[in-house]
């Protein structure tokens, strides 16, 4: 596997091999993406300046068929939380990534003219991308398949990206050819855009330069274990992420009116349940994988009353963020939000946090769905001053408007799950190296990270600090295996990575070896963070979420800021 690195100003690209005695060797995906920023990025440099680089990277398991492996890590320094940053997503191009025989593309320095990155069988190259400027991702890809073929994998950025807005996303084409999968969190977009590279496009490989030992033995661990996912995630098959509309209100813990509230009395009109119906009764599409090797296929394809598409897949956090947190209560609301969101390329949680900051404000009414539409079609479309205040976040938009209630962690937004409520899920956001991101470690409901221990009750404090650390450690370790965190982030499934990993790559990792791969990185991470200046004093939640209780549950996060600080003194 090969590194290639593409200085986008010179347009030199160059290419370093990973050998068995390369310190990369056994990073991939967020651990690979971590240690380039960690070893090459000056810590207090400018995130969209030229020292700041721009990674994707596959994981180690990508490009072999273990479950829900084909992912891509897209790392940097986020330009929304100051910090180092990996977020990553599915799609189609991961595995042509891999097939060509390249574990990561590093992009520096900056350029003054938009480009496009060309892989192909030939070679790879760097191109003048003028006249794709200002598009949005669903145009983008239509032209680019025209040109480069209907089955080519592509990574880019809408506008929001070219604008350098903080909430911007790497968008990558799913399995059916959409724009919908995105790396969405920490304005990734903002560094590619930063880079003036508008797109990556892969053409299809003849050939897999993917290596597997022994795939006897591989299979033995990869087979059973993706019959049981398939078998026990069915619901999810059949209901998406959205399930967790009804089930995260039930619990009293969906934030409603900007954190005001953890549950909705309109759930039912935008339930999991109800968004199933329609998209049935509509003939839209259920049951999809977003990308190769998938098994679980939470994805779904939303369609209008005469059949067009109107969006996928839309997602719980999205249907949150932007439904009950906003109090809009209409599924073609919502899928219209998400489709604006994925073709301007901007985070819907970001996007929806942010929103509802300056509902609490007062400076959209509650409900209004066709202003929120309005903001991401006219103002970050086009850039206006209005489109740089909703771009860029909730803790600018908070501070703009002298906002009392802003809720973000070291700069960015918190995600569908009310941590007064979400015990684990609170510690989690508090404490990830990444800000307020429930992927780094998710205590959803009835989420353990082992299944010999007991972890509490989910609104009571007892366990969860084991509870977060260990789902955020198994987290890491699968973020740079490439997988899904559906699958699953506990101590059984890191046995069966080892077992994979070692077929694989012809290794006798321990169990305790590969979950050591993943303190490493958090390790690493948490030493980028301290010179960047995001340190321990920052692991805390607003003072809001502290003080004001949660309706109807009446629960507060009462963890100290003291005892959050020291979260990470186990790792050492
Ligand atoms: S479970 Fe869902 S998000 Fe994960 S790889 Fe499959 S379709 Fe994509």
């Amino acid at each position: 596997m090969n590194i290639v690195r593409i200085n986008v100003n010179s347009l030199k690209i160059d290419f370093e091999e990973i050998s068995n005695d390369s310190k990369y060797y056994l990073l991939g995906a967020r651990g690979l993406t971590s240690q380039i920023v960690h070893d090459e990025v000056p810590p207090k440099c400018n995130p969209l300046g030229p020292e700041n680089k721009l990674i994707l990277a596959n994981g180690l398991l990508t490009g072999s068929p273990f479950p829900n492996s084909a992912r891509t890590s897209v790392g940097s320094k986020s330009p929304l939380t100051n910090g180092i940053k990996e977020a990553n997503v599915g799609g189609r191009p991961s595995l042509m990534l891999a097939k060509y025989g390249i574990r990561a593309l590093i992009f520096e320095d900056v350029s003054s003219e938009l480009k496009i990155l060309l892989i192909d069988e030939s070679g790879i190259e760097l191109l003048l991308g003028n006249e794709y400027k200002g598009l949005g991702n669903y145009e983008l890809h239509q032209r680019l398949r025209g040109i480069y073929g209907e089955n080519i994998g592509i990574y880019s950025i809408g506008p929001a990206g070219e604008h350098k807005m903080a909430s911007a996303t790497v968008a990558a084409n799913d399995l059916e050819g959409y724009p919908s999968r995105h790396a969405a969190r920490g304005g990734l977009g903002a560094v590619m855009g930063a880079k003036n590279i508008k797109a990556i496009v892969i053409k299809p490989p003849k050939d897999s330069k993917v290596k597997m030992h022994d795939l006897k033995k591989f299979r033995e661990a990869s087979t059973p274990f993706a019959k049981e996912l398939a078998e026990t995630k069915k619901v999810f098959s059949t209901y998406g992420t959205a399930l967790m509309m009804r089930i995260t209100s039930e619990h009293q813990g969906i934030p409603t009116k900007n954190f005001r509230m953890g549950s909705f009395d309109k759930i039912s009109n935008i339930s999991g349940e109800k968004l199933h119906d329609l998209v049935i009764a509509r003939g839209g599409k259920k049951n999809l994988a977003c990308s190769p090797y998938c098994v679980i296929k939470c994805s779904n394809l939303v369609v209008d009353e005469n059949g067009n598409h109107i969006t996928s897949s839309l997602e719980y956090e999205t249907m949150c963020l932007n439904g009950t947190n906003l109090l809009i209560d209409d599924l073609d609301s919502l899928a219209k939000i998400d489709h604006f969101c994925d073709d301007v390329g901007i985070d819907t949680i970001e996007f929806g946090g942010t929103v509802g900051v300056a509902m609490d404000c007062g400076k959209i009414p509650w409900g209004d769905a066709n202003s929120v539409l309005n903001i991401l079609d006219k103002e970050i479309r086009n850039n206006t001053e209005l489109g740089i205040l909703y771009g860029n976040g909730v803790k600018n938009i908070g501070e703009k408007l002298n906002a009392q209630r802003i809720p973000e962690v070291k700069g960015q937004g918190i995600s569908a799950y009310d941590p007064r409520v979400f015990k684990g899920m609170g510690v989690t956001y508090a404490t990830s190296p990444m800000g307020a991101d429930h992927t780094s470690g998710a205590a959803i409901a009835g989420r353990v990270a082992s299944q010999t221990k007991d972890y509490g009750e989910l609104t009571k404090n007892e366990g969860k600090f084991d509870l977060s650390f260990e789902l955020q450690v198994y987290t890491t370790v699968l973020d740079s295996m490439g997988c899904c965190y559906f699958i699953g982030p506990s101590y059984e499934v890191m046995e069966i990575v080892t077992s994979a990993i070692n077929a694989m790559y012809n290794l006798e990792l321990s169990i305790e070896d590969v979950i050591n791969i993943g303190k490493n990185i958090l390790k690493t991470e948490l030493a980028f963070n301290e010179k960047a200046g995001i340190t321990k004093d920052l692991n805390d939640l607003p003072k809001f979420l502290k003080q004001e209780p949660s309706e109807p549950s009446n629960l507060k996060f009462t963890f100290t800021k003291e005892e959050l600080q020291n979260f990470w003194k186990k790792l050492n």
